[in-house]
């Protein structure tokens, strides 16, 4: 890192996902298999660093959102199945085909155009078939047609039906009703492919638990896992399995100033100091994906205690109160979160959740590959 960088950056813990990774294994039902979600740049952590952790720690398969996450990581080198969870043009199929990226098809006509261009091209796709089972987003609907149209898709030709996958709307909320209703997904999941079964076809990988269902229904969790979150140690119950936060995110103390009582700081005037104040100047705003509707609520760990934020949090700075911080000073090291400030606890002050912050932390801010 450069001292220009200095400013604000991310240290990220490979050796904290690669704990992450085995306490969940250690949790999942023998032989239940494992994808590493990797989409939005592994969450922040960046994609190609865990990737290739997981892949070293032998992780079945990784899973992203779109065609250019799976390019980026084939073309740094990882060699694992990769899993497209979103939707890829059909012009696209020959990219798929030739860097062995298994799609996910959501729908008969999807399937019908895939496997056309599959023809035509003379290639052989590998396709796992989202089932929608009442997240109503992507998938085939499971209603009275539902398991022929899957049946359909999977004998086209050129295309490799290998897995069958839904995914749950409410698997990590509580409540008796959250539970009926993520009970429920996953019976409409069960018996379609039970039907699909009927007709004479079987899927190799079938899969649904994401984080929610791996903490909650660990019954659920059929031939592979899902994990995202959990994978990088957030969440409220990440810390029963005994996981550990995998990135910290950092900025310094640029400047120092003493003010009386009264005087107004930052844009808006929404902090008015009652004392007198040893205010520090931090290089971190909602560029750096620190969010603006966090002002005047948060404090960040400096030195041995926390200082609270104050004032309206700028593009690219913020102020804290260091007044009873007296060891920190100018270049003091600031956490915003990771190991003393917790994410999900900065999450709830923004009414966020933990997964917006941590894909707001912006192209601007350096990964610093650093274990802690
Ligand atoms: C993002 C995503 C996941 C992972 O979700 P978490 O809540 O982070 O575990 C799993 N499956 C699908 C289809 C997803 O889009």
């Amino acid at each position: 890192m450069t001292e220009l960088e200095k400013r604000t950056w991310a240290e990220i813990s490979l050796a904290n996902i690669r704990h992450n990774y085995r306490a969940i294994r250690a949790a999942l039902p023998e032989g239940c298999r494992f994808v590493g979600v990797v989409k939005a740049n592994a969450y922040g952590h960046g994609a190609l660093a865990v990737s290739q952790a997981l892949e070293a720690e032998g992780a079945d398969y990784l899973a992203v959102s779109c065609l250019d996450e799976a390019m980026e990581l084939r073309d740094g080198g990882i060699r694992m199945p990769i899993l497209i969870l979103g939707h890829t043009p059909v012009e696209f199929t020959f990219l798929l085909a030739d860097n062995d990226i298994t799609q996910t098809v959501t729908c008969l006509k999807k399937a019908e155009e895939f496997s056309a261009e599959c023809v035509r091209l003379g290639h052989e796709l590998r396709v796992h078939i989202a089932l929608d089972t009442g997240m109503s987003r992507l998938g085939f609907l499971c209603g009275p047609d539902g398991a022929a149209n899957v049946l359909r898709a999977v004998s086209l030709p050129g295309l490799k039906a290998e897995g069958v996958f839904t995914h749950f709307a409410v698997s990590d909320e509580a409540g008796e009703d959250n539970e009926a209703y993520t009970r429920a997904q996953y019976k409409l999941f069960c018996d379609t492919i039970e039907a699909v079964h009927e007709g004479g076809f079987d899927f190799a990988l079938r899969h649904c638990a994401n984080t929610g269902a791996v903490l909650h229904y660990p019954e659920m969790a059929l031939d592979m896992a899902r994990p995202g979150l959990l994978l990088y140690g957030y969440g409220d119950e990440s810390g029963e399995l005994g996981l550990k936060s995998c990135m910290r995110f950092m900025t310094r103390v640029s400047t120092i100033k003493h003010y009386p009582p009264g005087t107004c700081v930052s844009y808006g005037r929404r902090f008015v100091t009652e004392r007198h104040t040893r205010m520090g100047v931090v290089g971190a705003g909602y560029a750096d994906g620190l969010f603006r509707c966090l002002s005047n609520r948060c404090a960040f760990w400096v030195g041995d205690g926390f200082a609270e934020q104050r004032g309206s949090i700028c593009m690219d700075m913020c102020m804290i109160d260091l007044t009873e911080r007296p060891e920190a000073g100018v270049g003091s090291e600031v956490e915003i979160f990771g190991v003393k400030t917790s994410l999900d606890a900065l999450a709830a002050a923004a009414q966020t959740i933990p997964y917006e912050l941590l894909c707001a932390v912006s192209k601007r801010v350096p990964r610093v590959y650093k274990d802690f």
